[in-house]
């Protein structure tokens, strides 16, 4: 069950309400890596658990999550004030401002509706416990960028401890996914085709123009790996070669074609054409 308190888990305050800003949070209000998505999806990660330990590490840090949407919906709700009265600030988000009248709804910063597709949740525990520590990151990198674009003193101020307990969390992650002592690479119960599970295929071959070229290193060199030309590259290498004889073929008949017959030219200089 839940029971809400009247106090913030952290006490926010906006010095200077910056309703382009406040347009901004909501990626983290209603957006793909934002406090409901986590929430969601660690609490009916939670609902699916039957390691009655990791339930409780699900629902703990699934109810948390709550807690930090309630905080950047206050946060965001109070840079979005200005737009109840004033034009120019409406003007920062047309949408939050005459269909919301300056409040918040469950959208992201674009005004796209909150969607559970933007949830991860397999009902396998170890995967699962991959998935949000890559939601961790992703929630991490997302209140960075939104520190670095805000010039807010008290804004910062929330969004610093709200960054920070997303690294909390992604350690919790880490140590549950560990603790559970599988090897990393053994997910599920059917074990890979040996043979195939070796192969690394170079399947983007060639120079770029950046300097690109076929790296090497540990993701595709040693730890078993083996190392495949892209089983396609001899098919693209053809097609590459039709493809130029058909354009030096296709530009060979456009020149005959525009070559001016003799009969034109007799007709150019007796000036008639
Ligand atoms: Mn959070
Ligand atoms: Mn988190």
């Amino acid at each position: 069950m839940y029971h809400h308190i009247k106090k913030l888990m952290y006490t926010v305050r906006v010095d200077a309400p910056d309703p382009r800003f406040g347009n901004m949070l909501l990626e983290q209000f209603g957006g793909a890596n934002g406090e409901l998505a986590a929430a969601m999806q660690y609490s009916i990660q939670g609902l699916n658990c039957t390691d009655l330990a990791r339930k409780d590490l699900l629902m703990d840090i699934g109810t948390e999550e709550l807690s930090h949407l309630e905080i950047v919906g206050t946060l965001a709700r109070m840079h979005l004030k200005p737009m109840k009265k004033s034009r120019e600030a409406a003007e920062a988000d047309p949408l939050v401002a005459i269909a919301g009248g300056g409040g918040i709804t469950l959208c992201n910063s674009m005004g796209n509706p909150w969607t559970a597709d933007y949830l991860k949740i397999t009902g396998e525990l170890d995967v699962d416990l991959r998935s949000n520590i890559a939601a961790e990151a992703r929630a991490k990198i997302v209140y960075e960028r939104l520190i670095n674009f805000c010039d807010d003193a008290g804004t910062i101020d929330a969004l610093q401890f709200l960054m920070t307990r997303e690294i909390t969390h992604m350690k919790a992650f880490m140590a549950a996914l560990e603790s559970m002592g599988k090897n990393p690479l053994e997910i599920g119960a059917i074990p890979p085709t040996p043979g195939i599970v070796d192969k690394f295929f170079n399947d983007s071959t060639g120079e770029g123009d950046e300097g690109e070229s076929d790296a090497r290193g540990p993701w595709n060199e040693g730890n078993g790996f083996d190392y495949v030309e892209g089983p396609a590259k001899p098919i693209a290498e053809a097609t590459e070669a039709e493809v130029r004889s058909e354009i030096v073929q296709g530009v060979s008949r456009t020149r005959r074609a525009t070559k001016p017959s003799p009969r034109s030219k007799r007709l150019r200089q007796s000036g008639k054409n």
